[in-house]
C-alpha cells in the first residue's frame, strides 16, 4: 500500500478534518487543546491539587490514569477500581473533561461513567479486539501510536474503531523506539505533519513520553503546534521526585504554567487559538446505579521502582 494512500482514506479523497466532542471539548477543531494532569491518579488530595492547578493555567482537558500498562510488574500498576471515586469527584469538581487509559475490553462500560476519552496506550495499539469494542462503545477514542508502529499500521488501528461504527477516534504521537538514546523515545513530529496533510483523523503529541526528559517538553509542545497537532498531552505533577510512576519526566505546576504563556504567544502566529471551555456547571458524580464493579481492582499505591 502506497504511504500516499493510508488505508483510512479512500483513494484520492481530500482530507477534510472530522472533528468530534469529548465533554465540552472538540478535537479537530479551530481551538488547540490542552489535556495536563498526572501520569497516575495517586489519591484524592493529589490529583485535586493537580486538576485544580492545571484547570487555574487553563488547561482544557485532564489526564489521570487508573489503569496502567506498566512494563515491569513491580512497577505502580495504577489504583485500578480504587481511582473510580476521585476521578469522578475531580472531574466533577473541576468541570474538566477526563482521559484516561482502557486496558481491556471489560472496563469499558465502568470507565464510560466517569471519562470523556478512552486511550488506548501505545503498548495496546495492537489489541484489535480492544479497538473493535471500543467501536462498538460508541465513545471518544485516542489511539497512541505503538514503539515501533509505522504512520500506516498507526492509521489502520484507528480504522478499526471507525469500521466498527465508531467516528470519534484521535490519533496520538507519543515517540517511537529508535537507536537514540538521549531521549526516552524519538518524537515523530513529521508523522503529525504527514498525517495532517494525508488523513482527516485529529492528532494530539504527548511530549512527555515523547522524549521522556523535562527540559524538552517545552520546545516539543511549541514544535507540535506549529506541525499542524490539534493538541498536546502533558504530564504534570505538584512533587514530580514522589511520583508513582514517570516522575522523572513530570513537569511542575510552574513549568505547565510557562508552557501554556509561551503557547498563547504562539498559537495566534499560527492562526491558531487555546481551545477555551465554556463555564460548565459541576456536575454530580457517577449516574445512579452506576457503582463500577470490584472486577478490576489494579492493586494499591506502592512506591515506584523508578522503572517504566
Ligand atoms: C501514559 O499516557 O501514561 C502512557 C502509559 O502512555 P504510553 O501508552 O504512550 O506509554
Ligand atoms: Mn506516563
Amino acid at each position: 500500500m502506497s504511504p500516499l494512500n493510508p488505508p483510512n482514506l479512500p483513494s484520492g479523497a481530500a482530507p477534510s478534518g472530522s472533528r468530534f466532542r469529548a465533554g465540552p471539548v472538540e478535537l479537530g477543531g479551530p481551538g488547540f487543546v490542552v489535556m495536563a494532569g498526572p501520569c497516575s491518579i495517586e489519591s484524592r488530595e493529589q490529583f485535586l491539587e493537580i486538576a485544580q492547578a492545571v484547570k487555574g493555567a487553563g488547561a482544557t482537558m485532564l489526564r489521570g490514569g487508573i489503569f496502567k500498562m506498566r512494563t515491569h510488574s513491580h512497577s505502580f500498576q495504577g489504583l485500578g477500581e480504587g481511582a473510580f471515586e476521585i476521578a469522578d469527584e475531580v472531574r466533577a469538581r473541576t468541570g474538566l473533561p477526563l482521559i484516561s487509559e482502557v486496558t481491556d475490553p471489560r472496563q469499558i462500560p465502568d470507565l464510560g461513567e466517569i471519562v470523556d476519552v478512552l486511550q488506548v496506550g501505545a503498548r495496546n495499539m495492537y489489541n484489535y479486539e480492544l479497538l473493535k469494542e471500543l467501536g462498538r462503545s460508541g465513545l471518544p477514542v485516542l489511539v497512541k501510536r505503538a514503539f515501533s508502529a509505522t504512520v500506516e499500521e498507526w492509521l489502520a488501528a484507528a480504522e478499526y474503531v471507525r469500521v466498527a461504527g465508531n467516528p470519534q477516534v484521535a490519533l496520538c504521537e507519543r515517540g517511537i523506539r529508535t537507536f537514540e538514546r538521549i531521549t526516552r523515545n524519538t518524537l515523530d513530529l513529521s508523522a503529525v505533519a504527514y498525517i495532517k496533510a494525508n488523513s482527516d483523523l485529529p492528532v494530539i503529541v504527548d511530549p512527555s513520553h515523547g522524549t521522556g526528559v523535562r527540559a524538552l517538553i517545552k520546545p516539543m509542545c511549541l514544535a507540535a503546534a506549529a506541525a499542524g497537532a490539534d493538541g498536546i498531552l502533558l504530564e504534570v505533577h505538584s512533587k514530580p521526585a514522589t511520583a508513582l510512576s514517570d516522575g522523572q519526566q513530570a513537569l511542575t505546576i510552574e513549568d505547565f504554567r510557562e508552557i501554556m504563556r509561551d503557547l498563547k504567544t504562539l498559537l495566534p502566529a499560527l492562526g491558531r487559538e487555546l481551545h477555551s471551555l465554556p463555564q460548565v456547571p459541576a456536575r454530580a458524580g457517577l449516574k445512579p446505579g452506576a457503582k463500577p464493579s470490584l472486577l478490576f481492582a489494579a492493586g494499591t499505591a506502592i512506591p515506584s521502582s523508578g522503572k517504566p
